[in-house]
């Protein structure tokens, strides 16, 4: 039994339509999803991927309007990571991300930036023979399209603490120091802890990852569920999210870690040729759609060519 690597990460932004217009606009990524907060459904939570919402490419935001500014800290995802292409891919990214105005740092084999909201992202060379995952966009060549996580970095004050719970009890490998590999059959990623920063201003909040979330085969999730716990760890019981089902649980440097299913995926309520374009809500909150739709802010999707080319 074998985690296949990151399945989404989620995080939290304050202005859904400008982060729509950064990820789908200026990354070029695909929204596969466009639903609520299934336990705050008066929200947004969007789902960002590639072009058929694979996990190993799922980046998801909740939306709390005016949110304040987060502080990544202690027990906190601060850094995504994403494979690309090539060196020539790292400075196409360079290029479009400085004509959007955002300042990129390009050195050696890595692309270091953040959204507008401050959360970190870096891109480097694909470094496994994985499948890349794309999202097609009129303005980014496929030879430079993003393929997927790398790995995310969090904060630890500690990690030593983590390691039983990694090691023996999600099948993490050490690599060197505090790099973990979490590799399954088809896919891997990475995970690694940096020296935690003063706590003074961690603070959860706009432009900070909320929970990292690993890739786990359906029969296995309830196998998962006791693994964790025999690992020292408290989890959920086994969440139905409708789009997968999930358990969640903090692991011992505090960052908050869910194990989700792959599949049924984003098929499940719309056709693969419109994803996202339209607000899907999971049957129990089905009920809410005329209220929702009139309180939820409209957002900047799907863009004219997708609708041309649907
Ligand atoms: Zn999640």
């Amino acid at each position: 039994m074998k985690l296949e690597g990151i399945h989404h990460i989620s995080a939290i932004t304050g202005d859904a339509p400008g982060n729509v217009e950064f990820y789908t606009g200026v990354l070029g990524l695909r929204m596969v999803k466009k639903t609520v907060n299934q336990d705050e459904p008066n929200v947004y939570h969007l789902f960002y991927g590639d072009e058929h919402g694979s996990p190993g490419m799922e980046l998801t935001f909740f939306e709390y309007p005016g949110a304040v500014r987060g502080v990544p800290g202690a027990g906190m995802v601060h850094r995504i990571v994403w494979r690309a292409p090539s060196a020539q891919s790292l400075e196409f990214w360079c290029e479009r991300l400085s004509a959007h105005g955002v300042s990129a740092d390009l050195t050696g084999e890595s692309l270091v930036f953040n959204d507008p909201e401050g959360l970190e992202h870096e891109l480097v060379i694909a470094s496994s023979e994985d499948e890349p995952l794309r999202a097609r966009s009129p303005e980014i060549p496929s030879e430079h399209a993003l393929q997927g996580f790398e790995g995310v970095r969090a904060y630890s004050s500690a990690p030593i603490r983590s390691e039983r719970l990694l090691g023996a009890a999600l099948g993490f490998q050490r690599r060197q120091g505090e790099h973990w590999e979490v590799r399954g059959e088809q896919r891997g990623s990475f995970y690694a802890y940096d020296q935690a920063p003063p706590e003074i201003n961690r603070r959860q909040g706009a432009g900070t990852v909320h929970h990292v979330a690993f890739a786990a085969r359906m029969e296995e999730l309830e196998a998962w569920r006791t693994r964790v716990s025999e690992g020292g760890a408290s989890p959920t019981p086994v969440v139905e999210r409708f789009y997968f089902k999930s358990v969640y649980f903090r692991e011992p440097s505090g960052v908050l870690f869910e194990i989700a299913t792959i599949g049924p995926g984003f098929g499940v309520d719309e056709d693969e040729r419109h994803l996202g374009e339209r607000l899907s809500l999971p049957p129990p909150f089905e009920p809410l759609r005329e209220q929702l739709e009139s309180s939820l802010r409209e957002l900047p999707y799907p863009p004219q060519w997708r609708v041309q080319s649907a």
